[in-house]
């Protein structure tokens, strides 16, 4: 999302920067990641560990890896999780050409434009989505993953990605433009729709995307001294309990990536922009619930879709 926004900031004559989006934060990844990890065979856990520890030293994949004293097979848990992030790591201009060889902002996303109309939502069909984005590209790295003319350690980059951009297109503003007489171009997944007071400078404003990106942070207090990954462990199992794989199951829809998207598209629709929702205004209490009842099944089916996709992709 940053470098839509950026290109509109600099279109409205302002060189700052904004805030980075990283589309669900990362506990939302690691919590997915978390959640497919459980459901998985322990023959695709191996394979894919072998990939990914053999990704080029230069993307910063294989070191996720943990060096302590635990049993590998924890350590290796730990840097699946981690790995669902590392796509947004890339994105740090710490490391220029790490960010220049690995980084695609717009692989996080799709724009499905649609407005309010009377009330109802109705497409934009005037607007199309990038030709690559978020659904292409899982089509096509379910593809380069397996594909064995590549090289490992690309198809452990392939990997990352995959764990990624499955959250990312659970996340109901991941594939949503809505288009506003002052968004007449969509307003990126909820990037121009702000929740601070007006005068705050771009940098340091709170967006909508960013609110929903955030939601599980929001909902689930961290225990005192609680590390990131112990909280993303323990928010999965809450997650998990509360909706079960077995109530989902029929929802996999394996492969069908566009299809997923609609489903965030729809959620967009019908649940992210009620008229009682304020520009400026810090979200209410009432949202947050909403929100929250929204992202927590859509986390939960992501990380069952995410095992259910590397099982087959890997099962032999
Ligand atoms: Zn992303």
């Amino acid at each position: 999302m940053k470098k839509r926004l950026i290109c509109v900031l600099l279109v409205m004559g302002s060189l700052l920067v904004p805030q980075s989006a990283l589309a669900w934060n990362y506990t939302g990844h690691e919590v997915v990641a978390r959640i497919a990890w459980e459901k998985m065979e322990p023959q695709t856990r191996q394979r894919i560990m072998a990939l990914m520890m053999q990704a080029p030293a230069d993307a910063d994949l294989a070191s996720l890896l943990p060096a302590d004293n635990r049993p590998l097979i924890f350590r290796q848990r730990d840097l699946f999780m981690l790995a669902a992030t590392w796509a947004d790591i890339v994105r740090s201009d710490e490391f220029p050409q790490r960010k220049e060889k690995y980084h695609h902002s717009i692989w996080h996303f799709t724009n499905f434009f649609w407005r309010q109309q009377n009330g109802m939502a109705v497409d934009a069909p005037e607007l199309q989505p990038e030709k690559i984005n978020i659904v292409e590209r899982l089509g096509f790295l379910q593809a380069s993953v397996v594909d064995k003319k590549r090289a490992a350690g690309m198809r452990g980059i392939d990997v990352a990605w995959i764990l990624h951009l499955v959250g990312d297109i659970h996340q109901p503003l991941h594939t949503s433009a809505r288009v506003t007489d002052t968004e007449p171009k969509g307003d990126q997944g909820g990037n121009l729709f702000l929740l601070s007071p007006k005068e705050t400078p771009p940098r340091e404003a709170k967006r909508l995307h960013g609110y929903w990106d955030d939601i599980l942070n929001k909902s689930f207090p961290r225990n005192g001294g609680e590390t990131d990954l112990a909280y993303a462990n323990r928010l999965a199992s809450v997650i998990m309990q509360r909706h079960p794989e077995s109530k989902m199951n029929a929802r996999l829809k394996q492969g069908e990536y566009a299809a997923w998207a609609q489903e965030g598209l729809a959620s967009a629709k019908t649940s992210v922009y009620p008229s009682w929702l304020k520009r400026f205004q810090t979200p209410s209490e009432k949202y947050r619930k909403q929100a929250h009842t929204v992202a927590e099944p859509a986390i939960a089916l992501a990380g069952y879709r995410l095992a259910d996709m590397l099982d087959r992709l890997f099962s032999n």
